[in-house]
């Protein structure tokens, strides 16, 4: 018989495939003998058997029974019972943490009998109560689908009858009161009392937390954190603690450090005499952990004792989910922290200090993801600026924007193009789409640990929280700060490092991590000293400095950079760049060498040509002088002309309307007519495919041959400057040994004859860059004339699935990836199934070839990091990427290694 059901008592947290995050790590818990309410998982494999077909498996149910009898043994207490009621909650939990996209409900069990026994049993009449209405408004909200605001409204009524602004203050009888008229609600929108039976809850609550794997937010979340669809959800049965048994009771969430900074020390918000997501919701201003020390030292005592446990045990930031209950601690969930891009530097190397990791484990903690993020722009302290207010700094970055009040405005002003910042008293899942629409969030309410805090920073989204000076007004569409006043509309700017939010735009300056990255330690700490940064920011900047360090060390993968002019050459280099991989030579040929382009491809004779030729040669030698000086010493791939020729045509159809009206007033210039004619006949209907890459090369007369012979020139010129030239020569889109025998047979005959007029020996290396499944397929063949392979992976990603890029990204990938066909752009990360399989054969049969084949990538997947892991694993020598992102490519580079 299948098992769908394990207690807590049975797992471990490497168990997250089959009991999720939450039942895992509560499972490790139990087995460390942390004080977690009994309680039992239910595994995503009812998850996926339910998504088949619809139904529980019938197994499930008898497990379940037995679960229950084993918990109530345990506790000696009974579901519905009328004296000892036993309560549990009814907990989804994925693998991957999904924070609050999915449902849980509490205080399943209890109906009119058991509430009394509750109360008896509590001593405690308004506890029950009140417990009783969360369950009946959690119950309607998730399991029934009533819309939650039916009952928040009755609940905010109720509360102003009585002249009281909060929970806390209404009493037994207002909340029984408060139970009647919830029950009403239930009865009127879903047409059915309230089930009494506390194992139909329970049934009713399971299936509730399975659907809401498949709700559309959740869909949405994991597609932006590439989860995919079919993992599903446990569900986890805990039986209940209650934090809403008065003052010496309470919830709270906690950090083993900040999640937002990274500062050593615990962190966390509390709250007395609630339950469950109250603290998240931002229902009322919470406390921080010194003031529970104050309030409950015992508790709080017990607490540190339990988080020191959980970070020795884990070896990393984790956070937690606890409750109260007359001053016992009971532990509710744990996890390794999500945590800012700053706050994962500095605690990777924190706990290397510490001695509780090892470098190369601290390297695997932090991303070049991350990195990425700090690389941004930061708003200039020394600017002229007007702060509107101060919250907390949640999640950082510079954001600036315009003020939207709500998810579908900013979803809306997003789609227009618009930067938006989104501006919320708090967050709950639904704003989920505004927030991806947004550039930073903007909350009223709430701490470190509230929804928006928690989403932003898993997004990488600056985010500020608990501006409390902030009063929204919907109806007006504005927001107040005192007395001054912003529209729906105005600009603001958002600083997710310091918490403070500024009116009108505000100029930004280099992150002191670029500036690192640029110039070195010392330029960075220079800058932080003097724009009066704090330590922390310092500290970061010595934690880049160390994880990259140890990452250069580590990684078999040397990383060159994409750059086209010496100034993106220098500046590449300086970001660690150890070569060129990809030089592209078109871009020289923008502007007024356009014209001599065409000159050469139109020329009607071979003077005219070889005239064009000429004019071009010393442009394109200054050109590869100026990248081979700046690249001395290292290798520096150049590629020959690859674009399709009407790139360096006049445009078809503004020539024929110009030749049109021309010819209408009877002056035609027969020069225009005959360039019409010539650049008809060069017409294709289908560039990316047609007369480009080596295919032009080779059909137009002299343009390799010029390149080539730049290319030698310059090397003779650096030569002969006492430089260290070592320029390659890659040929374009080869389909065919035979291309590259071709060109390269051309460029040792100009190499002999530019070495012979100089008097020095050349012997650049020719190479093929792989980008068309054929040249893959026989990468044998071509290996034998090329001396170095380098993947351009974009137009393999292109040709091997016959995508045109510019045409599908907006067409139908949206599509594609809503049903699932796609889970991530293959434009984005490299496909490793079919495009992937492509690169692995060509490195293996070329390298068969010519053992000292060099092997390298120069497609935009260079500088993604899942692709670098992939490309480290085949064996590559290098990736190549554009300059800024060269330092991203040394970490991932330095992580695949390890
Ligand atoms: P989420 O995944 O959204 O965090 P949880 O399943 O963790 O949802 O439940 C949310 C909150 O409900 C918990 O943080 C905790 O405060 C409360 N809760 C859940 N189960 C129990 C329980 N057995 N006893 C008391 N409170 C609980
Ligand atoms: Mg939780
Ligand atoms: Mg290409």
């Amino acid at each position: 018989m299948a098992r769908y059901v394990q207690d807590f008592s049975e797992g471990g947290k490497d168990q997250k495939d089959l009991l999720g995050g939450k039942g895992a790590n509560l499972a490790e818990m139990t087995r460390l003998g942390l004080p977690v309410p009994p309680g039992f998982t239910i595994t995503t494999d009812a998850c996926r058997a339910y998504m088949r077909t619809g139904q529980l498996p019938p197994e499930l149910r008898v497990e379940v029974t037995m679960a229950v009898r084993r918990l109530e043994d345990a506790l000696g207490r009974g579901l519905g019972d009328f004296h000892e009621p036993l309560l549990v909650s009814v907990r989804s939990g994925a693998k991957f943490s999904m924070p609050g996209m999915m449902e849980t409900v509490l205080n399943v069990g209890l109906n009119d009998a058991s509430v009394v026994g509750l109360t008896e049993f509590s001593g405690d009449e308004r506890f029950a109560w009140d417990s009783y209405r969360r369950l009946v408004q959690m119950f309607g909200k998730t399991v029934l689908d009533i819309d939650g605001d039916l009952f928040a409204d009755t609940l905010d009524k109720a509360k102003a009858a009585k002249g009281v602004d909060e929970d806390v203050d209404l009493d037994a009888a207002d909340l029984r009161a408060l139970v009647d008229a919830f029950k009403e609600i239930v009865r009127t929108e879903s047409g059915r009392e309230f089930p009494q039976h506390p194992r139909e809850q329970l049934d009713l609550a399971i299936v509730a937390v399975l659907r809401s794997w498949n709700t559309e937010r959740a869909r949405l979340y994991r597609r932006r954190e590439r989860i995919p669809d079919d993992l599903g959800t446990a569900v986890n049965i805990c039986s209940m603690v209650f934090g809403n048994l008065g003052p010496t009771s309470g919830t709270g969430v906690a950090f083993t450090r900040d999640p937002a900074t990274g500062h050593t020390g615990d962190y966390g918000d509390y709250l007395v005499n609630a339950q469950g997501e109250d603290v998240v919701a931002g229902i009322r201003n919470t406390l921080s952990l010194t003031e529970m020390e104050a309030a409950d030292p015992r508790a709080y005592a017990d607490l540190r004792a339990a988080m020191r446990r959980l970070e020795t045990h884990y070896r990393d930031l984790c956070d937690v989910e606890f409750t109260v209950e007359r001053g016992t601690l009971w532990m509710l969930q744990t996890r390794v922290g999500k945590r800012t891009a700053p706050a994962a530097f500095r605690i990777a190397t924190q706990l290397v200090d510490e001695h509780l990791i090892t470098e190369d484990e601290a390297l695997d903690r932090v991303s070049g993801a991350q990195l990425a993020q700090l690389m941004f722009p930061r708003f200039d302290a020394r600017a002229d600026r007007t702060l509107l207010t101060r919250g907390m700094a949640a999640s950082p970055g510079a954001a600036v924007g315009r003020v939207v009040l709500d998810s579908a405005t900013a979803q809306r002003w997003a789609a227009e193009g618009q930067p938006v910042v989104l501006v919320r008293r708090e967050t709950n899942p639904d704003d989920l789409g505004g927030m991806i629409a947004s550039v930073g969030v903007l909350t009223a309410r709430g701490g470190k640990t509230s929804h928006a805090a928690v989403v932003a920073r898993g997004m990488g989204l600056t985010c500020v929280v608990g501006a409390d000076r902030l009063e929204i007004d919907l109806t007006a569409r504005s927001v107040t700060v005192g007395d001054r006043v912003v529209a729906e509309g105005d600009t603001v700017a958002v600083d997710g490092s310091t918490g403070e939010v500024f009116l009108g735009e505000v100029p930004v300056v280099p992150s002191p991590v670029s500036t690192y990255l640029e110039q070195g330690l010392d330029a960075a700490l220079t800058q932080v000293a003097e724009t009066g940064e704090d330590d922390a920011t310092s500290d970061l900047v010595r934690s880049v400095h160390r994880l990259l360090t140890h990452a250069d060390e580590a990684r078999r993968l040397r990383v060159h950079a994409n750059a086209d002019t010496a100034e993106d050459a220098r500046r590449a280099r300086a970001l660690g760049a150890e070569g060129i991989g990809l030089c592209r030579t078109e871009h020289q040929f923008l502007g007024e060498r356009r014209l001599l382009v065409e000159r050469v491809v139109l020329a009607e004779d071979d003077a005219a040509r070889d005239a064009a030729l000429a004019e071009l040669l010393p442009l394109q030698r200054a050109d590869f002088t100026a990248l081979l000086t700046e690249m001395d010493g290292l290798p520096t791939t150049i590629r020959l002309i690859d674009p399709p020729l009407h790139e360096f045509l006049p445009d078809l159809t503004d020539l024929a309307v110009k030749v049109a009206l021309a010819e209408e007033r009877g002056q035609a210039d027969p020069q225009d007519v005959r360039l019409l004619a010539a650049v008809r006949r060069m017409h294709e209907a289908n560039p990316m495919l047609g007369l480009r890459g080596v295919r032009l090369g080779l059909t137009v007369p002299g343009l390799f041959a010029l390149q080539i012979r730049a290319v030698c020139e310059a090397t003779a010129d650096r030569l002969a400057d006492g430089g260290h030239p070592h320029a390659e020569i890659m040929v374009p889109l080869v389909g065919s040994v035979m291309e590259v025998h071709l060109v390269r047979d051309e460029a040792l005959r100009i190499m002999a004859e530019v070495g012979a007029e100089r008097g020095v020996h050349l012997d650049l290396p020719v190479g093929a860059m792989i980008e068309l499944p054929r040249a893959a397929l026989t990468a044998d063949r071509v290996a034998e004339a090329a001396q170095f392979f380098s993947f351009g992976t974009n137009d393999l990603t292109q040709t091997t699935w016959g995508f045109s890029r510019d045409d599908v990204e907006a067409a139908f990938f949206p599509q594609y990836l809503a049903n699932g066909v796609l889970t991530e752009s293959p434009f984005e990360s490299i496909d490793t199934k079919g495009v992937g399989r492509l690169v692995r054969i060509a490195v293996e049969e070329g390298r068969a070839a010519r053992p000292d084949l060099v092997v390298g990538v120069c497609g935009e997947h260079g500088g993604d990091p899942e692709s670098i892991e992939f490309f480290d694993q085949v064996g590559l020598d290098y990736v190549s990427c554009s300059p800024y992102r060269v330092p991203v490519a040394r970490l991932e580079a330095g992580r695949a290694a390890i």
